[in-house]
């Protein structure tokens, strides 16, 4: 058994036990952790509880998570008086996309960004966890003669855990990562199907590839960016997800240890998508309305002006960084 918070982790499986409603939420534009980790959470709760009633309600989702075929229910459907809300992968509850969840009776946090915006009656968080899956799978493998953790349930994790480690590769993939990881292998994950359906795409987003690759930019010091306007998201008929995921292209060029990606939002604003390596960029993301975790942030722009003031913030860092640290690449 893993004791790390074991005490927390009993108090939250007594809080289960205890309530016949559970609603379970996640951050708006849900990524595979935000999916995995409610859905995962919740499909092992109906098999371990089937008398109780595990409802994941949510406003918002994500198209290109569809393959996982999980099915939320709409936040003013249900009545909260008698409920436990269970959020997770949320740092603070202004990003849950389940806008009425502080109704329920009780509420629990479980979450692996920084706590900045603490909440609920019971929290969970550590912070260098790489994938709030993780959490999940290591409360499942702990109290594993009560929670059921079948292969859907794994499927869902494991999910969360490939997509938010970056495939195992992020810096808080630890020894106890890929052994949560190999208690959901046993389970029987279909990973050619999984990673199919994660790297495929369609003929066109090459060709957005391409066309990406041409007009990225390079500030002096070596922030790679990219802008991608409306007007290229139309040429390309690109999702949002797939224009948000550009961002990934740019995360092998040499000595560009940082890298933005400015997306269009259809509301006039400009998502930024903030990456880094070796060095921390969490700060700069919460200058700019954001913030998340020490490689991986995301802020808004408002305005051209703005999105132009964060290039120039993210070259000075970078500037400093080089000057000052050795062994970068
Ligand atoms: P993204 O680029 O949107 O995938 O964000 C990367 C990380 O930063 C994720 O873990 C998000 O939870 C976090 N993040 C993104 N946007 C915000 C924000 N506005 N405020 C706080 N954290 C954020």
């Amino acid at each position: 058994m893993n004791k790390r918070n074991l005490e927390t982790k009993k108090a939250i499986l007594e809080k289960i036990r205890q309530y016949d409603t559970i609603v379970l939420a996640r951050h708006i534009r849900p990524d595979g952790d935000a999916i995995g980790s409610t859905h995962g959470l919740a499909e092992s709760l109906r098999r371990s509880f089937p008398n109780k009633k595990v409802i994941v309600s949510n406003a918002d989702f994500s198209d290109y998570l569809a393959f996982l075929k999980t099915s939320e229910e709409d936040p003013e459907t249900i009545d909260y008086s008698s409920v436990l809300a269970i959020v997770l992968d949320t740092a603070g509850l202004d990003r849950c996309s389940n806008k009425l969840i502080t109704k329920a009776k009780e509420l629990i946090k479980i979450d692996h960004h920084i706590d900045i915006a603490p909440y609920g009656d019971i929290s969970w968080v550590e912070d260098d966890r790489s994938s709030v899956c993780e959490m999940v799978t290591d409360f499942l493998f702990t109290f594993q003669d009560e929670l059921v953790c079948d292969s859907r349930v794994a499927t869902l994790l494991y999910t969360g855990m490939v997509t938010d480690s970056g495939r195992f590769r992020y810096i808080e993939t630890t020894g106890e990562t890929l052994r949560l990881a190999g208690f959901l292998l046993d389970k029987g994950i279909e990973t050619q199907k999984l990673f199919a359906n994660l790297y495929l795409e369609d003929f066109d987003y090459y060709k957005f590839q391409s066309y990406v690759f041409d007009k990225m930019n390079i500030t002096e010091n070596g922030v790679a960016y990219l802008y991608v306007d409306n007007a290229m998201q139309q040429q390309f008929g690109l999702s949002r997800e797939q224009a948000s995921s550009s961002v990934d292209f740019m995360s092998g060029i040499k000595g560009s240890l940082i890298w933005l990606a400015f997306i269009d939002n259809p509301d006039g604003t400009i998502r930024v998508r903030v990456r880094s390596r070796f060095l921390a960029i969490n700060t700069l993301a919460e200058k700019y309305h954001g913030g998340g975790h020490a490689n991986a942030s995301g802020a808004t722009a408002y305005s051209i002006d703005e999105m132009k003031a964060l290039i120039a913030d993210a070259d000075a860092m970078l500037k400093d960084y080089k000057a000052n640290n050795e062994g970068w690449i």
